[in-house]
C-alpha cells in the first residue's frame, strides 16, 4: 500500500497519507498555491508560508504545516521536499522520494519562463510526473515574456499619450501583482479595480512589495495604468472616460475565448507554461510515466504518447494505483 497513488477528487499516495491538491476536504493535504481552485478547510495543510499568508481567511486549512522552498520533510517512508512552481508567489511543486529510490513529481500550477531575468523554474527529476496540462494543446504557444512585457507597456503608453486609460484585464491574486512588477522599470503608476486592492495588499503582506498604487474609487486616474479582473466591467464604465481594455491571458491564444471578454487587444503573457514548456518539463523530470490533471488533459497526454512518453488523463481514470 505504500507504494500507491490514487485519484478520487484529487491525487493521494495513501500509503503516505498524502492528499495533493484535494478538491475536498482531506485530513492532510498539500495545497500548491493560494489560488481559490485548491485552497480548501483541510484539517492540516502543507504549503508554503507565502501560500498560507496570500489564502483567504474564509479559505484557510484549519492547522498547516508550513514547509519552505528546498527544505525536506520526512513523510511516511520517504521525504517531500517543495520547489517553486514558478506560477505566482508561493507556489510550489511537491517532490516524493520514496526510501527505495522510486520519485514522484506533482508541479500544480507551474510556469517555466520568467518575465524579469527571473531564472527558469526548476524541474526535479521523478520517475512519475503528474503535470497540470492547461494549455496542452499545440497552438498555445506563447512569446518571450519580456517582449511581451515590452509591447504591453508600449501598448499602455501610446494609449497616456491619446489621453485614453489603458484597462489591464488581469486576474486578481497573483497575475494583476506580477505584471505591476513587470512593469515597474516602465515607470507607471496605477490604479486597482477594488477586487485586485486585497490581494495587491495581501502580496505586499507575504513578502513581495509592489510599485505604489491607488485604489479605483469612482473618481477618474488620469495618467494612471488600470488593472481590473477580466469580468465584470462595470465600475470601469462608471467611471472612466475614455479607456481601451486588453486582456493578459494565455487564452489570448485562443480567438474565440479572448472575444468572449469583449478586449480591445490580447498579450498573451500567462503564469502557466504554454505546449512547449509542458513538453520541456516532461522532459526535464526524466519521468516515464506522466499523468496530466486539469485543461486539455487528454489531448495532451495523446501528444505525449505519440512522442514515445507513457501518458494519461488522471481525471478518466477512477482510481489509480501505481508502483511508486
Ligand atoms: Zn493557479
Amino acid at each position: 500500500m505504500t507504494r500507491e497513488v490514487v485519484w478520487d477528487h484529487g491525487v493521494s499516495l495513501p500509503g503516505h497519507r498524502l492528499w495533493l491538491d484535494p478538491l475536498v476536504v482531506r485530513s492532510f493535504a498539500f495545497i500548491s498555491h493560494a489560488h481559490t481552485d485548491h485552497a480548501r478547510r483541510h484539517k492540516e495543510a502543507l504549503l508554503t508560508p507565502q501560500t498560507l499568508a496570500l489564502i483567504p481567511d474564509g479559505r484557510r486549512p484549519r492547522g498547516w504545516r508550513m514547509l519552505g522552498y528546498g527544505e525536506p520533510m520526512r513523510r511516511g517512508e520517504g521525504k517531500v521536499t517543495l520547489h517553486s512552481a514558478g506560477h505566482m508567489l508561493g507556489s510550489a511543486q511537491l517532490h516524493f522520494e520514496h526510501d527505495d529510490g522510486s520519485s514522484l513529481l506533482y508541479t500544480g500550477d507551474i510556469k517555466l519562463r520568467q518575465a524579469r531575468a527571473v531564472p527558469e523554474t526548476f524541474v526535479p527529476k521523478a520517475n512519475v510526473l503528474i503535470l497540470e496540462s492547461t494549455y496542452g494543446r499545440p497552438h498555445f504557444r506563447f512569446g518571450d515574456p519580456d517582449s511581451t512585457v515590452e509591447a504591453i507597456a508600449l501598448w499602455c503608453r501610446r494609449a497616456l499619450d491619446g489621453n485614453v486609460t489603458p484597462v489591464l484585464l488581469c486576474h486578481a491574486l497573483g497575475k494583476t501583482e506580477e505584471v505591476m512588477l513587470a512593469l515597474a522599470p516602465y515607470g507607471f503608476e496605477f490604479a486597482l479595480e477594488k477586487r485586485c486592492a486585497p490581494c495587491a495588499r495581501d502580496y505586499a503582506a507575504a513578502g513581495r512589495p509592489l510599485p505604489p498604487w491607488v485604489e479605483l474609487n469612482g473618481d477618474p486616474v488620469p495618467g494612471r495604468v488600470v488593472i481590473a479582473p477580466p469580468v465584470g466591467k462595470d465600475e470601469i464604465r462608471r467611471c472612466l472616460g475614455r479607456y481601451r481594455t486588453a486582456l493578459i491571458s494565455g487564452w489570448a491564444k485562443d480567438a474565440e475565448f479572448a472575444r468572449l471578454f469583449g478586449a480591445d487587444a490580447t498579450f498573451d503573457l500567462s503564469d502557466h507554461c504554454d505546449f512547449d514548456e509542458l513538453m520541456d518539463v516532461v522532459e526535464r523530470s526524466g519521468a516515464d510515466q506522466v499523468y496530466t490533471v486539469h485543461g486539455y488533459t487528454e489531448d495532451f497526454a495523446r501528444s505525449l504518447r505519440k512522442r514515445g512518453v507513457r501518458a494519461w488523463a488522471l481525471e478518466k481514470n477512477e482510481q489509480l494505483a501505481l508502483a511508486l
